[in-house]
């Protein structure tokens, strides 16, 4: 390549050092891209590839974008994953000597990103960092835009990925060595940035985190004994940094989770219940969380989602959320003030970032103040509350009257996105502003009094005075007018049909004005900055208000959607039952026109640990399911429920597996994955659990899932440690055979009826297993000839009698042939005869006793009959 210009060397330099950026070097008024950088973006972005150099052989692949409209530009890259470095020119080029002096001023990446282009503003966006140790792994992941940050530890990694999975973070910082690695492979789909492998060094995490916090010692700190989660947490800071460059003073806290305080609601579950995703198209809409969303803020929309990732487990905390929903549920009136307050306050987490980021600009300003004024309103609106936490608002919420009264002072109430073009701070907030304004605005009087002035002294009308960048003010006199020009006029410029001049008194005033413009616009400029440095002194304040207003949100929304669909309160205890009568599901039934048929349930550990649901297609059996995990996540929650009423021992976990064929969504049929499921119940579930299988075992041979399912089952509920409360939802009608042989297994059917040759699904559920032969049913309904319906029903006999042993006894139970008789004592069907034979031991008893139990036997064996 042939020598490089500086700038060149100077942009060579800068990329050197942001070499996984896309680099928007700025020139003027233009961002511009080179080489690679260029070519990925001209693509990405549609704008044109250039060269500079042009004409040379090997210029240099060049594109730009206008100054003014790069954010929609570098959140478009963002969005595709990539990272963008801004590199601003730091010095006036007036004033430069030489090259201008460029710094990479930020960096904007998926993880932190601050433009509203590029945020879900009821979503959070985090940046998470794992750490890998030998006896435990860390995390720690932060929302920049709301200073939230967290970290947490756990014994294996999958409780760490199902945490990851949890929080759905935009960006995952890794170092080199942990790059793929197998175990991290059902890491979630984000943008993977790793950091060199010292900067997760425990000495460094741990200096930087006390820096941050400025503490001498990470004792006090939740994480003091999270030595994984404390590299993770240090990598973050780290990185946020070094990317970013300005203060994160609005990060106040490090809160360690403690992820066995709340019910655990695996991936597979989450996604099978369709609690934040739907399973057809991934979006909110016909989730858990859209039905309960009623939220106004979107700070209260992001509180939503976390509570429902962490259903809670303790009882009391439960509780004090029900009281308040209960509260707000019974008065309509104050829940409807407060919402409507509540829509009236903007995102305060993300505006008091901006604001501690020093990236505030004065619109940011106005619509914080908008929303503080709310709160003294709202604070007033909850006095007479008497629920714990609605008093607990209103005592701790914080008015900021100080923080409303210097942004009303000095910021007037509709002011321009920034202060470039000035005309942001009001009139009557510094003296020296409404000087130098007054000079500038009497200035532009005088200017008109001169033109006036001058029309007299020539005599031409026309004559006007003009204002343009090149030359200032200047009077313009129509050519056929110039015969009447003074001779104090010093012409400047010539036009087709008129002349541009100047006199020393108008170039004279110009300065004066123009001067005092300049200063007012620099003046307003350093103003706008000490509000926004003072306004961020308040940052925790304000962030807890924030906190406060987000809880409140969410509690009027639970108390709207209970008020809506007729929930009621249900009654969480640490008992082993779940009892719900007349039970829907909260999401199939908001979507109905027709009414949803209500259902019962009762699981417990002793006399229905496991319900075998068996049933036709489309009878219900998903639904019902479903409903009942629903209607546990969101008592555990603390809503209100889709029910009559609910008693529920308090759940540590729900599984719910869906058998491969039956899982639409994941379209591969993976049977593997089935098992993989199947098995991490079997080997997480407690007595405490409750876990829900539908049609597990489909994805493979009829004999083979079968056995697996009955397998399964028989497991649940013999594994004494297990004892998990199970729904079994199953299209073989054999497993309702296990309610022979053990004793905690009960069946319930969906009811069907017939009507006028038609199947009527009434949605019911009834005690006892499902008519075997439905399906034989179906097909004399669908027309099959008389004949062949006859034919298999004939085969069907001949099957269920196969079915029963010469004992009587099912087949499918029937254990491994030769253990024979010990093990058919396994099923407890009364049989006196066996047993008094059983008992006997020939060799201890004499030829009369032998005789008397002769006729014993005989005697049981004709009362038999
Ligand atoms: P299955 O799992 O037995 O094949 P599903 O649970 O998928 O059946 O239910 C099929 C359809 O029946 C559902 O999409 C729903 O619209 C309807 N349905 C299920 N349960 C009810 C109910 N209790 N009341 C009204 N409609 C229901
Ligand atoms: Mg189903």
């Amino acid at each position: 390549m042939e020598k490089l210009t500086p700038a060149m060397k100077q942009y060579l330099d800068i990329k050197e050092r942001y070499m996984d950026a896309i680099i928007f070097f700025r020139m003027g008024d233009f961002y511009e891209m080179f080489f690679e950088d260029a070519e990925l973006a001209s693509r990405l972005l549609g704008i044109t590839l250039t060269s500079r150099d042009r004409g040379k052989e090997n210029g240099i692949p060049m594109c730009g974008v206008p100054y003014h409209s790069a954010a929609g530009y570098v959140s478009r890259l963002v969005k595709e994953g990539h990272k963008v470095a801004i590199c601003e020119q730091v010095e006036d080029p007036k004033t430069a000597k030489g090259i201008v002096k460029r710094e990479v001023v930020r960096v904007v990446t998926p993880g932190i990103a601050l433009d509203e282009n590029l945020l879900d503003s009821k979503s959070n966006n985090f940046i998470a960092a794992i750490s890998l140790g030998g006896n435990s792994v860390g995390m720690a992941y932060m929302d920049v835009t709301t200073g939230d940050f967290r970290l947490a530890e756990f014994h294996d990694i999958e409780s760490l990925l199902e945490e990851i999975n949890k929080i759905e973070p935009s960006e995952l910082i890794l170092h080199e060595g942990m790059k793929g690695k197998q175990e991290l492979k059902s890491m979630p789909d984000c943008k993977i940035t790793t950091i060199p492998v010292h900067e997760f060094d425990h000495d460094a995490a741990s200096r930087r985190i006390m820096e941050h916090f400025n503490v001498a010692s990470l004792e006090g700190m939740g994480c003091f004994a999270m030595y994984e989660g404390t590299r993770a947490a240090g990598a973050i800071l780290f990185y946020v940094a070094e990317t970013q460059f300005s203060s994160l003073r609005h990060v106040k806290r490090l809160i360690p989770l403690y992820p066995h305080n709340y019910m655990v609601v695996d991936i597979a579950t989450k996604r099978n219940l369709e609690i934040m995703r739907s399973l057809r198209d991934g979006s909110k809409k016909g989730t858990l969380l859209a039905l309960l969303d009623k939220t106004k803020t979107s700070a209260g929309g992001r509180k939503l989602k976390e509570w429902l990732n962490y259903p809670l487990m303790d009882i009391d905390e439960i509780g004090r959320r029900q009281d308040s929903i209960g509260e707000m549920l019974e008065d309509r009136t104050l829940r409807d003030e407060i919402q409507a307050r509540l829509a009236k306050v903007y995102d305060l987490e993300r505006l008091v970032c901006r604001v501690a980021m020093g990236v505030a600009n004065p619109r940011d300003l106005v619509a914080l103040k908008a929303s503080l004024v709310e709160v003294p309103k709202i604070k007033d609106l909850l006095k007479d509350c008497g629920s714990i936490l609605l008093r607990g608002i209103h005592l701790e919420l914080d008015d900021l009257h100080e923080v409303v009264h210097l942004i009303s002072s000095a910021i007037i109430d509709s002011p321009p996105p920034n202060v470039r073009e000035g005309g942001v701070i009001k009139k009557g907030f510094n003296r020296e502003l409404d000087e130098l304004r007054s000079v500038s605005s009497g200035g532009k009087e005088w200017i008109a009094q001169l033109e006036a002035k001058e029309r007299v002294r020539t005599g031409i009308g026309s004559l006007k005075i003009a204002y343009n960048k090149v030359f200032g003010y200047y009077i313009e006199v129509t050519k056929v007018n110039l015969a009447g020009i003074p001779a104090d006029y010093v012409r400047k410029q010539t036009l087709t049909n008129a002349e541009r001049f100047v006199t020393p008194e108008l170039k004279e005033w110009e300065d004066r004005v123009l001067g005092a413009e300049e200063k007012a616009l620099n003046l307003e400029s350093l103003l706008l900055q000490g509000v926004i440095r003072t306004v961020a002194q308040y940052v925790d304040r304000i962030q807890k208000t924030a906190g406060l207003l987000a809880g409140l949100d969410v509690i009027a929304s639970m108390a709207q959607t209970a008020d809506e669909r007729n929930y009621t309160r249900p009654m969480i205890n640490d008992g082993d039952a779940i009892h719900i009568i007349d039970g829907r599901h909260p999401v199939i039934e908001a979507s109905m026109d027709e009414r949803f048929v209500p259902n019962d349930l009762l699981l417990d550990c002793d006399q229905n640990q496991l319900i075998i649901l068996t049933g036709p297609n489309m009878a219900g059996k998903s639904t019902y399911m479903r409903q009942v995990a629903l209607i546990v996540i969101m008592a555990q929650v603390g809503s209100f429920v889709s029910a009559g009423g609910a008693t529920i021992g308090v759940v540590d976990r729900i599984f719910t597996r869906v058998g491969a064929s039956d899982d639409l969504a994941r379209g591969q049929s993976t049977f593997m994955v089935e098992m993989a499921e199947t098995a991490s119940i079997l080997n997480c579930a407690t007595g405490r659990s409750l876990v829900m299988l539908d049609e597990i075992g489909r994805g493979t041979s009829t004999f083979d899932g079968m056995s697996i399912a009955w397998a399964v089952a028989e497991h649940l509920h013999d594994n004494e440690r297990l004892r998990s409360k199970t729904l079994f939802a199953t299209h073989y009608h054999e497993l309702t055979e296990l309610s022979m042989t053990k004793e905690r297994v009960k069946n319930f059917s969906m009811a069907i009826k017939e009507w006028n040759g038609r199947i009527i699904f009434l949605r019911k559920i009834v005690p006892g297993g499902s008519n075997r032969s439905y399906g034989i049913h179906v097909a004399r309904l669908a027309g099959l000839p008389e004949g062949v319906v006859a034919r298999a029903k004939e085969i069907l006999d001949n099957l269920e009698k196969g079915e029963l042993d010469a004992m009587g006894m099912p087949r499918i139970a029937a254990a491994g042939a030769g253990e024979g008789v010990a093990q058919m004592s396994l099923f407890r069907r009364k049989d006196p005869l066996r047993d008094e034979v059983l008992e006997l031991n020939p060799n201890e008893i004499t030829p009369l006793e032998a005789l008397q139990v002769i006729f014993r036997l005989k005697e049981i064996a004709e009362q038999e009959v």
